[in-house]
């Protein structure tokens, strides 16, 4: 690969994403940003490509996904959560208990390819099925220019004896421990279901053992009343006070159900959130307040959560949201365009830990690049760049995408 300079677009540079005019990117031959600047490129001995009448966006973080479930597209549509989502019994589990992996690893590389479509470099995957579930991700996403943190989780369910965590008493296995290891050797990390799964020592356990690998930690919190009930009436404690308690995740997926006095105890410990807003609301779940976990101080992610009832688009995720969230408040000032922006680039590459090198456009980070088409029928006249992307912009509208300085959709651009 040879150096190039993306030249004459609005580049939403820095961790402000502040439009900057007639701007130019420069991506050296390791696919990394080389320079961003302002005016006429100057240099020479390094190809020219036409990106005017574009806005240049950093590549979006997808903060929560479950892949697997493409192949189950629209079935369970109308049918309450726990029929569609809740193992063992839920739909989805059993459609994945009987369904081959040919078929699987098929369908998951359609998905793929559409979230790279969808301007997506790097997104966060829950994964059941042990660690063969993992290395099944991993792959079909080793071809793609698109980077999984697979998140495993443990093969069989519950992974603690039903007395156990009814009394709230009692330790994990050690055989369970070292299959956490295994998981975790083969992704990116390890994730629950939910604080549920485990006795409160469990917790502790699975939480010490995760650190000490340095591997990520996550899980669904706060879903469901029926789960935060379950959860008081084991333990007398919610499952938000439990993660903080014993667990402490590097994030907690949803909080549809945190009180205000819960999102302050999250900001306090520092745990952020990543909440799935069209899933939650076509499942008839509800809508997560990130707008108040944004106000108590909360870092936040947004993720599209399963395939099956929702498509694998960051934009269309922060398109409803958005939206929703001002319905909701009666207010159309808040959050703003660049907050929900940043939930898809910048903020999930914090929760991350990969910041030094994703989420914004800034000298010495991978070259992951949107161009958008800023004069197709939809975008112009462009009066606004990040307003139009979080209020208006599809995939149709995508020049191209690249994934580390590879252009890796779209038409090739034109030299200059
Ligand atoms: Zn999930």
């Amino acid at each position: 690969m040879s150096d190039f300079v993306l030249t004459g677009a609005t580049v939403l540079a820095g961790q402000n994403l502040s439009p900057q005019e007639n701007s130019w990117v420069k991506v050296n031959q390791q696919g990394r940003i080389a320079d961003v600047g302002t005016g006429h490129w100057g240099g020479s001995n390094t190809t020219q490509l036409d990106a005017s009448g574009t806005i240049i966006c950093p590549a979006f973080l997808n903060g929560h996904t479950h892949v697997i479930d493409g192949f189950l597209k629209e079935v369970g549509f109308g049918m309450p959560y726990w029929d569609v989502f809740m193992p063992p019994e839920g739909l989805r589990h059993q459609a994945l208990a009987r369904t081959s992996n040919e078929v699987l690893k098929e369908q998951l590389g359609r998905t793929l390819d559409q979230m790279i479509a969808c301007g997506t470099s790097l997104f966060v995957d829950f994964r059941e099925g042990g660690r063969p579930g993992v290395s099944l991700l991993e792959e079909v996403a080793a071809d793609k220019p698109i980077q999984p943190f697979t998140l495993g989780r443990f093969a069989a369910y519950p992974p603690q004896p039903a007395e156990s965590l009814n009394a709230n008493a009692g330790a994990l296995s050690h055989e369970a421990l070292h299959e956490i290891s295994g998981i975790v050797e083969e992704g990116a990390g390890f994730s629950l279901i939910g604080a549920n799964d485990l006795t409160d020592e469990g917790l502790a356990q699975v939480g010490h053992h995760v650190r000490a690998l340095g591997a990520l930690l996550a899980l669904h919190v706060a879903e469901s009343p029926p789960y935060r009930q379950l959860s008081i009436e084991r333990t007398g404690q919610s499952d938000v006070h439990r993660i903080v308690d014993h667990l402490m995740p590097d994030f907690a997926v949803h909080l549809t159900f945190a009180t205000p006095d819960e999102m302050t105890r999250l900001a306090d410990a520092s745990i952020p959130a990543v909440c799935c807003p069209r899933n939650h609301a076509v499942i008839g779940l509800g809508i997560p307040r990130f707008d108040l976990m944004l106000e108590a101080g909360m870092t936040v992610a947004i993720g599209t959560d399963n395939v099956i009832l929702s498509s694998p688009d960051p934009l269309a995720e922060i398109q409803f949201a958005s939206r929703v969230i001002r319905a909701i408040r009666k207010d159309p000032s808040f959050p703003s365009a660049t907050d929900m922006l940043k939930m898809i680039t910048i903020n999930p590459a914090r929760i991350l830990h990969v910041e030094h090198e994703r989420g914004s456009i800034d000298k010495g980070k991978r070259a992951d690049l949107v161009i958008v088409d800023a004069t197709t029928h939809n975008l112009a006249p462009l009066n606004d760049p990040v307003a139009a992307l979080v209020n208006r912009a599809t995939a149709a509208d995508f020049k191209a995408v690249f994934n580390e300085g590879v252009q890796v959709c779209g038409q090739p651009l034109e030299v200059v």
